[in-house]
């Protein structure tokens, strides 16, 4: 077995070989331009992203006339909150959202505050959900946008998606989906969902990094953005630049090959990620963040108490590529703050890791995993002051709040 083990897919993924190899020819001998209409080279390519366009499409139960193509979910986020946040402005300035959002949602949301938007950032409940009623209490007549992610990154947690569609249409409300790590892994389908624009994300799905698309409704309701990047008029105007075609064949053919794999490759992972689990909490102390019935089936956070999550990490930073929080705050030492949003207490948050099953993980290696994990805890709790003092029950007992 290669060490180190990759167990950090939810922050990238590998290329799918399969994806490359569709890829590749686009770089070379197919290099076209898709909006030159006047030679066989931009026909080609157009015809390729007109594929790719349909293969999306296919994945969420869209049109391939609502895909749009981006470079990536942090732009279909940005392109769905403040498009329609400039086009709905004569209906009102308020948006709601929720505390464990990304932070492409939440930093927008920010942004926009500072011109001239109301942002309510729902609370969640311990296990990462939020409350639908607080949610409908919450709309008012002023209400633009509702976003909602359909999975967390960090903890898995998959929301009540389909309910909160159901909200939105009786107010009348937009609903966008960040749907970054479901799409792919799970069913997502924006008919059933009630989804009026969601983002996808190609590097999070095996394919290429810098491709990713943003899905728009077109009927009922028809739903118009104002464009954040202006210039030739691409994507119906949505989105001006030269399209990104071997990452947008990339994306589309990553779709495809999802759609046809989920059925048997989610059972698979969730499988080899119950055995994680379930071997991990063999560990005294050891607690799962999160919803564990509306979770992701490939992913994991676990926290240990009386060990740090940060010294855990580098315990084992040289075999196992994990993360403690997200990639995009992993660089911080302050604790994730989605698990801060759940109520988690402080020591447990300090002291999680986020395990990212994916399409290339064995049982080999997550039988190395727990065996490695299982024996740094074991090694760094015998050091630590903290462990002794909880085994001789000295501990302090007001950290010692109960968690679910
Ligand atoms: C990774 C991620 C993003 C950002 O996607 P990029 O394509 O890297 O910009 C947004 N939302 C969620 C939930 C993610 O996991």
């Amino acid at each position: 077995m290669k060490l180190p083990v990759y167990l950090d897919n939810n922050a990238t993924t590998p290329c799918d070989p399969r994806v490359v190899a569709e890829m590749l020819p686009y770089f070379t001998e197919m290099y076209g331009n898709a909006a030159s209409r006047s030679h066989p080279f931009g026909w080609t390519a157009e015809a390729a992203v007109d594929n790719a366009r349909e293969q999306v499409a296919r994945l969420i139960g869209a049109e391939p006339t609502e895909i749009i193509f981006t470079s990536g979910a942090t732009e279909s986020v940005n392109l769905a909150i403040k498009g329609v946040f400039e086009m709905y402005a004569g209906k009102g300035n308020h948006i709601i959202t929720a505390a464990t959002e990304h932070k492409a949602v939440l930093d927008t949301c920010r942004h926009l505050e500072r011109n001239g938007a109301r942002v309510t950032c729902l609370p969640v409940d311990n296990t990462g959900r939020p409350d639908l009623q607080a949610l409908e209490a919450a709309i008012t007549p002023q209400t633009i946008l509702l976003a909602f992610m359909y999975a967390n990154n960090e903890t898995g947690v998959i929301n009540p998606v389909a309910e909160i569609g159901a909200i939105a249409k009786k107010h009348g409300v937009i609903f966008l989906s960040d749907a970054t790590q479901a799409a792919g892994k799970i069913p997502v389908n924006v008919q059933t969902d009630g989804i009026d624009l969601l983002a996808v994300s190609a590097h999070k799905m095996y394919g290429p990094k810098g491709a990713g698309a943003l899905y728009i409704r077109r009927k009922s309701p028809r739903v118009k953005l104002i464009a954040q990047i202006h210039g030739g008029g691409h994507e119906r105007g949505n989105r001006s630049g030269t399209l990104n075609v071997p990452g947008i064949v990339g994306l589309g053919k990553a779709c495809e090959v999802a759609m046809q794999e989920m059925d048997s490759e989610a059972p698979r992972l969730e499988a080899l990620r119950n055995r994680l689990q379930e071997g991990l909490l063999l560990l005294d102390q050891a607690y799962v963040n999160g919803n564990t019935k509306y979770r992701l089936p490939h992913v994991l956070n676990i926290s240990f108490r009386y060990i740090e999550g940060q010294t855990l990490l580098t315990g084992f930073s040289k075999t196992i590529a994990i993360s403690s929080g997200s990639a995009c705050t992993a660089a911080s030492l302050e604790p994730s703050y989605v698990l801060k949003a759940m109520n988690t207490p402080d020591d447990l948050a300090y002291a999680s890791l986020r395990f990212g099953l994916g399409r290339f993980t064995t049982d080999e290696q997550i039988d190395y995993t727990i065996r490695t994990v299982t024996d740094t805890v074991n090694t760094l709790r015998a050091e630590s002051p903290l462990w002794e003092m909880y085994k001789d029950g000295t501990y302090p007992e007001n950290v010692l709040k109960p968690h679910i």
